[in-house]
């Protein structure tokens, strides 16, 4: 009642406001001359709707989003202007709270690929279109391979080899990235098992498998997981999932019973792609961790630039101080390397050791000879595999 008398008091006598249903209205009004008298009265709505009132005993906050589509010839019935009107009101929904936001054919245009692109990615995993590249793990201190990032590729029939920042996102955002991660982690978890028993001796193996936010969040995760692991036959303890900073922020308290559930199978956790987000080791202990990943942009710089080798030093010894296991990514010289080595991180991953390769050639390179020389007179390229 509050809400259609305060919506009244920002139009005029004969414009129309509407309940569509649950908290969703609809105003609206007729000859209006340019697009910014339509956004002028959103702002009159915004400003009124969001002010508090009480009810009950309560002081309530309210908040709007607003999509606006002006009307014209080229629609052909209100249900088309309503569905426009609710594209934009969606988009003002992800900017935040309190906005509005203008229907644009940019907006419909963008829609529209998202959806394109989310049949094509349903299609792909039908198809077997993706595969998993494999990068090493390596030791610092021996040299010795410890495992594997399975890193995500799609390989597409027209358009050829696609990397993973290209679909990722639209698929956190469309929700596809549940069906696909699940996938990921079961085709990881199986070759992973095959591995192991096709080379007994590299039977300790781990893989590193990258977990978007919606799969942390998604209910049935620690089902799928026991049902992948009993299915592929792969033990929990040879597996370990990546997750970011800014994944362990909102709803701590949940994040952590799935963190525990986790690794009560043994199952290992490590934050990927450390620095970029919180920077802050200090809610680490919180969580139950084992690895953090010093990101690319750290280790790539350190050798140029003593402050970003200050910040990896620092990072190093403070993990290592409460029991995390430290590793670099993105090692692409010797000099990194041995910088790397010097400040006794244990552990890295980059070009210098190998890029991701596809599983025959991991099998035919990697497991056939699984050290690395580390020292400077044994050379500079990633080729110079010791047996
Ligand atoms: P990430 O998990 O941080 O993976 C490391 C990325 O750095 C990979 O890129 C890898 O190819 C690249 N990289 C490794 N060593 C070096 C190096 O020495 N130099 C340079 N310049 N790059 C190096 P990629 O494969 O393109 O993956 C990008 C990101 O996509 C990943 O970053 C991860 O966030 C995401 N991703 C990949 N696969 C999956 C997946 O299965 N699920 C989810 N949710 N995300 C994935
Ligand atoms: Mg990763
Ligand atoms: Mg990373």
């Amino acid at each position: 009642m509050t809400i259609t008398h305060r919506l009244h008091h920002c139009l005029r006598s004969h414009d129309m406001v509407a309940r569509l249903g649950g908290d969703e209205f609809t105003v609206l009004i007729e000859k209006i001359g340019a697009p910014a008298e339509a956004t002028q009265v959103a702002e009159r709505i915004l400003d009124t709707l969001c002010k508090p009132f009480s009810l009950k005993g309560y002081t309530l906050f309210p908040s709007a989003s607003i999509g606006i589509v002006i009307g014209s010839h080229s629609y052909q019935s209100a249900t088309d202007l309503l569905r426009d009107a609710d594209l934009a009101m969606y988009k003002a929904k992800s900017t935040g709270r309190a906005c509005y936001a203008l229907f644009t054919t940019d907006l419909h245009t963008r829609i529209y690929k998202v959806l394109q692109i989310e049949s094509d990615l349903r299609r792909a995993l039908e198809q077997q279109e993706f595969i998993l590249h494999y990068q090493p793990i390596v030791s610092l201190s021996t040299g010795k391979l410890i495992g594997f990032e399975a890193l995500l590729r799609w390989q597409h029939p027209q358009d050829g080899f696609i990397p993973p920042y290209e679909f990722i996102e639209i698929s956190e955002e469309t929700g596809f990235i549940i069906p696909l991660g699940e996938w990921v982690l079961r085709e990881a978890c199986r070759q992973l098992h095959t591995w192991h028993q096709a080379f007994p001796e590299q039977a300790d193996l781990i893989v590193s498998v990258n977990l978007s936010s919606k799969q942390l969040r998604e209910p049935r995760l620690i089902e799928q997981i026991d049902c992948i692991l009993a299915e592929t036959g792969l033990a929990g303890r040879f597996l370990k999932l990546e997750l970011t900073e800014s994944m362990l922020v909102d709803d701590v308290q949940t994040i952590i019973q799935t963190l525990v559930n986790i690794r009560a199978r043994e199952i290992q956790l490590s934050i990927d792609d450390f620095g970029t987000g919180y920077s802050s080791l200090s809610y680490l202990p919180r969580f139950p961790i084992n690895t953090i990943k010093i990101d690319r942009s750290f280790v790539s710089r350190m050798t140029s630039d003593t402050e970003n080798l200050e910040i990896v030093r620092a990072i190093t010894m403070l993990a290592q101080s409460i029991d995390i296991e430290v590793i670099a990514e993105g090692v692409e010289t010797l000099e990194q390397l041995l910088q790397l080595k010097t400040i006794g991180c244990e552990f890295g991953q980059g070009y210098w050791f190998s890029k991701p390769l596809d599983s025959l050639s991991i099998q035919q390179t990697i497991l056939a000879q699984t050290q690395w020389p580390l020292s400077e007179t044994l050379g500079t390229q990633s080729s110079l595999l010791l047996g």
